[in-house]
Formats: C-alpha cells, sequence, structure tokens
C-alpha cells in the first residue's frame, strides 16, 4: 500500500542537523515538493529554545557520525522535547544499532542509507502521526488541568461559603459577627473597614431608628463621614426617614486603619435582607483597584446572604426594639437620652450630694428663618447649634435636642456659676455664626434658662427642668438673646416647704 503523505500548501519545514550535501538532496528527493529542508552545519545547531519561535519543523534528520560528535548537554536537550520527531540516519557501512538504543537516545526511527524514497515517505510519514498523536494528548492534557483548576476554585468557594456560615453562627452578638465576617470576606476581597447599619421601621410614625456598627473607634470627624453614609445608604435602602441613630463600635480597640475615611478606598455597600425585608447593609471600605472575578462575585453575594440571615437571627434574639439614642438631623443626643440621664443625675446628686445644672437653650424667633430663607437653611442652623454644643461641653455633661430648636445641656458637678459662664458662651458662639445660605447671609440667637441645685439643698424630681424653663421664658419675655438664670435657686424653696 502506498502511504500518503498530506501536503499543506505551504511548503512544511524540516530541519538537517549536519547533513552532507548529498543526505540533503536524498531527504529532499524523497519527501518531494510539499517540504523543504534547512540544513544546519555541524556548529550552529539550532537549541529547542528556538521550536517556540515559529519554527515548526515536522521532523528533525540526524545523521548518526553528527551525534555521535554531538557533546551530551545539546545531546539532552533534543531528547527531552517531543514537538519535533528525530529521524537517525544511519551509514551503509556502519553497524546496525540496537533499536531499543535509538529509542532510548529519543529517536522516532533510524533509516539506513541510501536514502530512497519510500525510506524517507515512511519515516516522515511517521513521524507526523506521532507529532499529531502528541499534540491530542497535550490538547487532553490541557483540558484536564482546566477541569482541575475549575474543580478546585468551586471547592475553594464551598470552603469559603461553609466557614462564613460556620463563624456566622458562632456568635449571637452583632459584633462579634461582623468582626468574625471582615475575616472571612477579607480571604477574597482586603477589606480594610467593615461597617453596618440596621433598622426596624416602624409604622405608626414611618421614621426609623437606626443601629449604626462602626468598624472600631475613630477620630469624630472620620466618623461622621461613615454616619453620614450609612444613613444615607439606611434612607436608600428602605429604611425610611431616619429619626435617630445610636452607635455601637463592633471593635474597641483603637487601631490606626480604623481612621479610614470614605475616600481612602473603594465604598461597597450591600443590602442585607431576610425574605422580602431588608433590614439593613453592610459597608466595605475595599482597596480600590482590587477587582473580583465573575464567580467570586456570586459567592461574596451568597456569603453576604447567609451573613444576613445570621445577623438578623442575633437581633431577633436580642429581642431589643432598636431605641436610638441620637437624634439623626444635630447628631447630639435625643431626648429621650436626656430624660433618662436626668434621672440617673438626680438620683446621683442625692446620694453624693454635689451641683448640678441645667441649661435651656431655645433659638430666637426661628420660625421667621425658615419662613425667611426655608426649611434647609433652619435644618443647617440647627445643625451648627449641635455642633456648638458638642465642641462646648465636655465628655461627662450630656447636651441634647430636646425638640424643634430647643436644645438642653445636663451638667453634673457644675456650680450655677459655673453654669452661666457657660451658657454665656454659647449664646455668644451662637450669635457670632455667620450663617450663608442660597445666596442670603444671616445671623441667629438663641435665649438660655439656667438651673442648679446646689451640693445639699432638697429638691424635687422635676425641679430642675421646670425652673430652667421658666428661666427661660423670662429671657424670651426680657427680649431675648441673653441668659436667664432661675431665681429663687432650685431647692431653696423646697428646703424652706
Ligand atoms: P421664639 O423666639 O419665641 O422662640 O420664636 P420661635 O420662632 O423660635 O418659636 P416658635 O416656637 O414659634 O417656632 C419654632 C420653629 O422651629 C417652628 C418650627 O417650624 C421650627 N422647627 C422645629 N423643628 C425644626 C426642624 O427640625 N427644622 C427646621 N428647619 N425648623 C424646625
Ligand atoms: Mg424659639
Ligand atoms: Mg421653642
Amino acid at each position: 500500500m502506498k502511504k500518503q503523505i498530506q501536503r499543506g500548501k505551504r511548503p512544511e519545514l524540516m530541519w538537517g542537523l549536519g547533513l552532507s550535501d548529498q543526505l540533503k538532496k536524498q531527504v529532499e528527493m524523497g519527501i518531494g515538493p510539499g517540504f523543504y529542508v534547512r540544513n544546519f552545519p555541524a556548529g550552529s545547531f539550532p537549541w529547542t529554545k528556538e521550536l517556540g519561535q515559529g519554527e515548526q519543523p515536522s521532523a528533525a534528520w540526524i545523521p548518526l557520525s553528527v551525534w555521535d560528535e554531538m557533546p551530551e548537554y545539546r545531546k539532552e536537550e533534543y531528547r527531552n522535547q517531543d514537538s519535533t520527531q528525530r529521524i537517525l540516519i544511519q551509514d551503509q557501512g556502519e553497524q546496525d544499532l540496537e533499536m531499543d538504543q535509538v529509542l532510548s537516545e529519543g529517536f522516532l526511527t533510524v533509516v539506513r542509507t541510501p536514502l530512497t524514497r519510500p525510506k524517507v515517505q515512511d519515516a516522515v510519514f511517521r513521524a507526523k502521526e506521532v507529532t499529531s498523536m502528541y499534540s491530542d494528548i497535550y490538547r487532553m492534557t490541557e483540558e484536564i488541568m482546566l477541569e482541575r483548576e475549575l474543580l478546585s476554585r468551586k471547592t475553594d468557594q464551598l470552603m469559603f461559603l461553609n466557614k462564613i456560615l460556620a463563624s456566622a453562627t458562632e456568635s449571637l452578638e452583632a459584633s462579634t459577627i461582623l468582626m468574625n465576617a471582615k475575616e472571612t470576606l477579607g480571604l477574597v476581597l482586603p477589606i480594610k473597614m467593615l461597617h453596618a447599619a440596621f433598622w426596624t421601621p416602624q409604622p405608626e410614625s414611618e421614621v426609623a431608628d437606626v443601629e449604626i456598627f462602626l468598624n472600631g473607634n475613630m477620630p469624630p470627624e472620620t466618623e461622621s463621614m461613615w454616619i453620614e453614609h450609612l444613613m444615607a445608604s439606611a434612607a436608600d435602602l428602605g429604611s425610611g426617614p431616619v429619626n435617630g441613630f445610636q452607635i455601637v463600635h463592633a471593635d474597641p480597640a483603637h487601631r490606626p486603619e480604623f481612621s479610614m475615611k470614605p475616600e481612602d478606598g473603594r465604598v461597597v455597600t450591600m443590602p442585607l435582607s431576610a425574605g422580602k425585608d431588608t433590614f439593613g447593609c453592610l459597608t466595605l471600605l475595599c482597596e480600590r483597584n482590587y477587582r473580583l472575578g465573575k464567580d467570586q462575585v456570586e459567592t461574596f453575594r451568597s456569603a453576604v446572604t447567609h451573613l444576613g440571615l445570621a445577623l438578623r437571627n442575633a437581633l431577633v434574639y436580642k429581642e431589643v426594639k432598636l431605641r436610638a439614642d441620637r437624634d439623626a438631623l444635630t447628631r447630639i443626643y435625643n431626648r429621650h437620652s436626656f430624660d433618662e440621664r436626668l434621672v440617673y443625675e438626680i438620683k446621683r446628686r442625692r446620694r453624693y450630694n454635689h451641683d448640678l445644672s441645667l441649661l435651656m437653650v431655645d433659638l430666637d424667633h426661628f420660625k421667621l428663618v425658615n419662613d425667611t430663607y426655608g426649611h434647609k437653611a433652619g435644618d443647617m442652623v440647627l445643625q451648627k447649634v449641635g455642633e456648638i454644643l458638642t465642641e462646648t461641653f465636655r465628655g461627662t455633661d450630656l447636651a441634647a435636642r430636646y425638640g424643634g430648636e430647643e436644645f438642653v445641656v445636663l451638667l453634673p458637678h457644675t456650680t450655677e456659676r459655673d453654669a452661666w459662664n457657660l451658657a454665656e458662651r454659647v449664646r455668644e458662639k451662637i450669635q457670632a455664626c455667620e450663617f450663608h445660605f442660597d445666596g442670603h447671609d444671616f445671623a441667629v440667637t438663641a435665649s438660655i434658662g439656667v438651673a442648679s441645685v446646689e451640693a445639699g439643698a432638697l429638691t424635687k424630681d422635676d425641679e430642675l427642668l421646670i425652673k430652667a424653663d421658666k428661666a427661660l421664658y423670662e429671657a424670651k419675655h426680657n427680649g431675648r438673646n441673653m441668659v436667664v438664670i432661675s431665681k429663687p435657686k432650685v431647692g431653696v424653696q423646697a428646703a424652706i416647704q
């Protein structure tokens, strides 16, 4: 049977290593016009690395005498590559080689001179067959490797989800769950900070109280940025208008990375849902240029879904209805916090007999600000007053928004005189503020009522508040923009009665 050599349109390349002119001619005659032989003289044999760079000979012809002369390291190089089959040419006079020896030297076959056409064609045919078999094996190996890679990725994903589930159900404390989640999610995505917000919509008032979990303690300015972001996310994701909030620092330690602001990376906010209800959101600060692959995004999403369910359980378990202690607009404490703290401070004062003072601050003609410049301008003023109160008083004092444009400040261990001084400072600061809104410049003033109980004086529970309110009324009556101290001193009448 005559063997056919398949011929492409372009002549196919073959190498000759150190072929004599005669041998080269014989090979060329044998293989016919579909091929050409590039012969390298001894001393300039090609390195096998050239094979990958465009040279793709289907076979290399090497006379035994040339092979014998070749240094061992060059032989080794040819032996170890299998995309080009090597054909050994043995001279007529040379002793027969054992086939074992030929194969172990990495040759496909051996052909004895003279190289007749059938001999050459047979060798080339076999070379091509083996080459195509090799390429099949390569392709199959590549496919297997790819399958393996996919499988190992799936395994990684499953292990990751398992880890998330395990760490999320380890605790019923939302803070612990969140900090565990930060660590586990961090395996897929480098996370610098993780914050969260949870809310319980209140149908009757249609405003929500929000519980904010911040990653850790941070500078006030940074904290304020994150709160802003989380409250906006809560409003976006369906909490309804935010009435007030409460802050929990998930990690009580002080760490330098907690001072990172939203602009220090890429902020990713994801809703936390159980069924159709979205009850919270997770906000991550990530590396800016880090991108997740498509399947990683899927994995991440399912991780967050699992996490949502675990957090939901934790919140239900806690069974405490969220109770905000801060006012959403001014960010200072709300009336509820003040009421609680007042009861506590009055009790403490009875026990330890120290001074206790209270300021009641009311903005003057505030309605006029709203009417003239709009409600937004009014809100801006209230925010500024919140800031002034925060910066004026120390940590043991409590400044709160009592309602509307009315604020209260509770000052434990503060005498009437000191309270008056502080009130005067606040009044001056408010008066000195220049407001700019929508092209208008304006200023506001405040009236302040001060009431104090001296150490040792007897009081009724609500007396301090009533007296401060009366003093405030007097300040309004006497022309506003002033501080008035309650007269007679709180407790004096009670002592007389
Ligand atoms: P006075 O000097 O007697 O205290 O006069 P006033 O106008 O400040 O007092 P009034 O009690 O008549 O009006 C209070 C105004 O405060 C009316 C209300 O619209 C406004 N106000 C209450 N809460 C808010 C708020 O959250 N934002 C804004 N922009 N205005 C508010
Ligand atoms: Mg007012
Ligand atoms: Mg008022």
